[in-house]
């Protein structure tokens, strides 16, 4: 037995700092020479992601092979209005309507581990393998991994430690402030040992178990991109650098360094027989501006704001992850930040808020012109680029949970649902912002050779790692593998295989759910990702 698939997800890679960190910087070794090595003798493409390329909807599309329009998760939280209240539950597997890859290959004799993926938690009941979620708090990790006696082994690993391999729910609530440069140091610096804990994991499943399809998710690459940006984007290396900058840049590239020693040691335990693919649930840029997308709503008549409270609760309102609205006054707003979406409220009976069924289709293409109508008043550019309706982008059996309308930004940036003036306004600095474009790579034998694809899309990932396999692809799987990817020799040994569609996923119930203070602390944390403003 030895892994026939080695799948190395790193949340957030992005093309513009790979291939910087590849190339050989004055001579010397470059940052990352494993990778370097992989860019030279593997396949590479850019991989697009979902209409808002955001890690839950992003991470479950490449898990599954299907967009969010049938598979229904679209954002970290789910928010429903009742009353004058928003309540929100955060979005779990038993949320994702169709099946994992986890669950297709395991059903076909395959044994399967999956380390740190979002959306994995609960477990599903039964599977021929491994699973420790990622995104759960460290208390949580025992009863949703797979099966039951695995976190018990994986304290027998040195140096084992879950509050360090979990996300730190518990670290200090930030203001919605900007961030110090303390903050935003220590914020670096936290991730470095965080994956070498996930580095240990699998280090450890891969040399006990040997499974089939060994797949582990390193998610700091996209947690440091957040607030190092300006540190890795090569573009903006230039001119006279601070000493903040430098030692911000050093530790940034220690980080990518040591991820680059972690896939060598992966990838070689794995065997000489592994196909190993790379890739990310999209892109990483520089977000310059701050879009207060509901604040212009506002000023349309669409959204109308309550009033906040006096104090700290107030204060605490006005940094809320939801906008306070007046639900008897609103009609469309923006819910998260993280959506880039806006939900159009209809009515679905009389006497209920919201707008007459009858007149959604007037309000939505008044809508669509007033998005369009914001506008850079020095250049005249449209500040919200590109406007799409769920029928376009999410067609699907979920598609009733989809934002009514999906938004991109001219510098991809997430939106702010905060009720402050101007609506559009520069950042003080540059943060972090996802990129619809993310990396997809492979290499090992039966890969072609320093070939680069044009760009292949987030749900070809299951369909590639299914033909790796050696298995049928399900016929109702909406990506496709990118058969230049693999040699003539390998395609006529390995002919593909179109299958049986997909089942239905199996919903495992044994985990627990969080209370309301790891919630709050989930918040607190997205807020640290750049969410907020
Ligand atoms: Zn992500």
């Amino acid at each position: 037995m030895s892994v026939r698939t080695l799948f190395i997800g790193m949340d957030g890679a992005t093309f513009t700092v790979l291939d910087d960190l590849t190339r050989a910087a004055n001579g010397g070794e470059p940052v990352m020479p494993f990778l370097s090595r992989v860019f030279a003798e593997g396949t590479r493409a850019k991989l697009r992601s979902t209409p808002n390329p955001l890690t839950p909807p992003a991470w479950v599309s490449l898990m599954t092979g299907r967009g969010p329009g049938h598979h229904g998760v679209y954002d970290f939280i789910r928010a429903e209005e009742r009353g004058d209240e928003v309540y929100f539950t955060l979005y779990d597997s038993r949320d994702c309507r169709v099946e994992t890859i986890w669950s297709m290959a395991s059903r076909q004799g395959k044994r399967v581990c999956a380390l740190n993926f979002p959306f994995t938690a609960p477990p599903p009941s039964e599977l021929n393998g491994f699973i420790v979620p990622g995104f759960i708090p460290w208390r949580h990790l025992r009863r949703n991994s797979y099966p039951d006696d695995i976190y018990e082994r994986l304290k027998s690993i040195p140096e084992f430690d879950p509050q360090e391999l979990a996300w730190d729910f518990e670290r200090e609530k930030q203001s919605g402030d900007e961030l110090s440069d303390e903050d935003r140091e220590s914020w670096v610096r936290y991730h470095l040992p965080r994956e070498r804990q996930w580095f240990k994991v699998a280090q450890y499943i891969m040399h006990e178990e040997q499974p089939d399809l060994m797949a582990v998710l390193f998610d700091g690459v996209d947690k440091l991109q957040h607030q190092a940006w300006p540190y890795v984007d090569p573009n903006l290396q230039h001119g006279e650098l601070s000493g903040f900058h430098q030692r911000m840049r050093e530790l940034s590239l220690s980080y990518y360094r040591q991820l680059d020693g972690f896939i060598e040691q992966l990838v070689t335990a794995a065997g000489p027989n592994v196909q190993v693919f790379f890739a990310s649930d999209h892109g990483f840029t520089a977000s310059t501006e701050v879009v207060r997308i509901n604040a212009y709503l506002a000023e349309k008549g669409y959204v109308h704001f309550r009033e906040l409270p006096e104090g700290d609760a107030g204060k605490r309102r006005d940094n809320s992850y939801f906008a306070f609205l007046d639900w008897n006054k609103t009609i469309a707003y923006c819910r998260t930040p993280s959506c880039n979406g806006i939900t159009i409220r209809v009515a679905r009976k009389p006497g209920e808020t919201g707008i007459d069924p009858k007149d959604y289709d007037k309000v939505r293409n008044r809508l669509i012109r007033d998005l369009e109508d914001l506008k850079d008043p020095q250049t005249g550019e449209r500040i919200i680029t590109e406007i799409y309706t769920r029928e376009e982008v999410f067609p699907g059996s979920a598609m009733g949970d989809a934002p009514d309308l999906q938004m991109v930004l001219r510098d991809f940036g997430f939106v702010s649902v905060r009720n402050i003036q101007p609506v559009v306004q520069k950042r003080n600095y540059v943060i972090g912002t996802h990129h619809p474009d993310g990396v997809f790579m492979a290499w090992g034998p039966g890969i072609e050779a320093g070939k680069v694809l044009g760009k292949r899309h987030i749900t070809d990932v299951t369909s590639t790692l299914l033909y790796s396999l050696g298995l049928p692809v399900p016929s109702d799987l909406e990506g496709k593998v990118p058969t230049a990817m693999f040699t003539a020799e390998y395609q006529a040994k390995h002919p593909l295989k179109i299958g049986e569609p997909t089942r239905s996923g199996d919903k495992g119930d044994r985990g627990e759910t969080m209370d309301d203070e790891e919630k709050q602390q989930l918040m607190a944390q997205l807020q640290m990702l750049g969410y907020m403003e």
